[in-house]
């Protein structure tokens, strides 16, 4: 099968990969991009995804340290959203079956998950301590190249222009030459080159994800790096903090309605104390294309959907969406393609409820006091009432990002669990499954700081 992505950032990458370790010599993967069109060169934060799509492609965990700059992350730390800050960083517990009973101790106990980050210290002797990483994205993208043309995908410069359709979808694509293939992948970002030449519309999450633009702008290198992400509420929406090695990357987020670029910039030189050079100013519209399948066209990364940067959504979405197509691609009819599009909405509605429920603060400012939040995730927060989460009420398909570790560990940063009832859930288990259940940590008088931690491995 012959088929051609538009688009060499992150997504286009990320799914040639993919699909090339599936079917490799059955599979002929060509990848166009523009060199007058930049990659958005933003997105230096990944989910936990990042490691399963390393292991089904062989990246090397030090080879990706080392060539895309990386740094640790244990998760996101949040500040200012809650009652007290907390970090949002997920252990999945598989000895326990269908409930996550370390759960029960964090929440009944008041523990904190990844204590050890916090210290923003290491253990030497752990070879993948973390299962996500920062990274510099401009890095990232040299990287992925380089891979995909180790594996024989074929990676060429031209600008398309022009889109010629047919009653099977694309026929063939132009720039400066014309390319004709079985099966055509849109990676071109916010452009939406191929995909926008059919009908589809874009379903708008602005209803209850207010946030929809950003500044971009560098901070300088510092002794030591955190493990995480640092996620800050501010006035009207809310600033990241990404350290990569060298340099950190940050964001301030927000809601256009209430401020204009100037004040944004203005309130972090305010917080921060000190002046910001603004690389880049970025807008969008949270939501999801109804149909990034159509026909032989496929989109995926920006080009498909894209909430807003909390919980760094994007980049798993676009692992996700490109397993999924591995296993349709080969055989597909229309009720695969249909099959496909009504997976990705359930995917989709769950990164907008999960979200949506970090904005359900006692906060006073405008932005968060006018929040308003979906039916879907009221109903899921009464259902929590009265019982931690299982997994079982996250079963619409394995390919949801966000499941009962996540929503537990948010609920309880955010303060929005009973710890009454959950004691009387934790009350009944037996004796030996709550001992079983104690978060333990280890001992971290050995640890070194996650730069030391990471010298070691830039010179492996
Ligand atoms: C402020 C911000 C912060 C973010 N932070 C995170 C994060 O922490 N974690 C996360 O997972 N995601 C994050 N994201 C999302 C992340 O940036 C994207 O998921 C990721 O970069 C993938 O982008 P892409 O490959 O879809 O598009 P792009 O990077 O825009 O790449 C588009 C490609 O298409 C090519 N192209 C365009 N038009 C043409 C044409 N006509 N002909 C040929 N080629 C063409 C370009 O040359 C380029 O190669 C963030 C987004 C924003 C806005």
């Amino acid at each position: 099968m012959k088929i051609t992505i538009v688009g060499a950032g992150t997504a286009g990458l990320v799914t040639a990969l993919i699909l090339e370790s599936k079917y490799q010599e059955n599979i002929n993967i060509k990848i166009i991009k523009s060199k007058d069109i930049d990659i958005i060169g933003v997105g230096e934060g990944s989910t936990e995804h990042w490691i399963d799509f390393m292991g089904w492609c062989g990246l090397d965990y030090n080879e990706v340290i080392r060539e895309c700059n990386c740094t640790l992350k244990s998760g996101i730390y949040f500040k200012g959203w809650g009652k007290k800050d907390y970090l949002h960083t997920v252990h999945f517990d598989k000895k326990f079956g269908q409930e996550h009973l370390g759960y029960f101790d964090y929440v009944v106990n008041n523990g904190v998950f990844g204590k050890d980050y916090l210290s923003k210290k290491i253990n030497p002797e752990d070879k993948t301590p973390v299962n996500q990483f920062h990274f510099d994205t401009f890095k990232l993208n040299e990287y992925l190249q380089k891979k995909c043309m180790e594996r024989g995908i074929i990676i060429e410069e031209d600008t398309i222009k022009q889109v010629k359709l047919n009653k099977d979808g694309i026929d063939f694509i132009k720039g400066n030459k014309k390319y004709k293939s079985d099966f055509y992948i849109d990676c071109t970002g916010f452009r939406r080159v191929l995909i926008s030449n059919f009908k589809n519309r874009w379903i708008d999450f602005s209803k209850y994800l207010k946030v929809n633009s950003a500044i971009v702008f560098p901070t300088k290198d510092l002794n030591n790096y955190n493990p995480y992400t640092t996620a800050t509420a501010m006035s009207s929406g809310w600033m990241f903090n990404i350290p990569v090695w060298g340099r950190h990357g940050n964001g301030y987020i927000y809601d256009s309605n209430i401020i204009n670029e100037t004040q944004a910039q203005e309130e972090v030189e305010k917080k921060l104390k000190h002046k910001i050079e603004v690389r880049k100013q970025i807008k969008f519209t949270p939501g999801y294309l109804d149909k990034s399948w159509i026909k032989n066209c496929f989109a995926v990364g920006l080009s498909a959907n894209f909430v807003e940067p909390l919980e760094a959504s994007s980049i798993g979405t676009s692992i996700q969406s490109a397993y999924l197509l591995s296993h349709y691609l080969s055989n597909y009819n229309q009720k695969t393609i249909d099959r496909y599009n009504e997976t990705i909405e359930k995917i989709m509605l769950n990164i907008r409820d999960f979200i949506s429920m970090h904005y359900i603060t006692n906060r006073k400012e405008k932005f968060w006091r006018e929040q308003t939040f979906p039916d879907s995730l009221k109903d899921r927060l009464e259902l929590f009432k009265t019982r931690l989460p299982i997994r079982e009420d996250f079963n619409d398909t394995q390919y949801l990002l966000f499941r009962d570790p996540h929503y537990i560990v948010v609920m309880h940063g955010l303060g929005l669990i009973n710890i009454k009832n959950i004691k009387k859930q934790y009350n009944m288990l037996a004796s030996q499954l709550k001992q079983r259940s104690r978060i333990k940590y280890k001992n971290t008088k050995n640890f070194i700081t996650h730069k030391e931690w990471l010298t070691r491995v830039r010179h492996t």
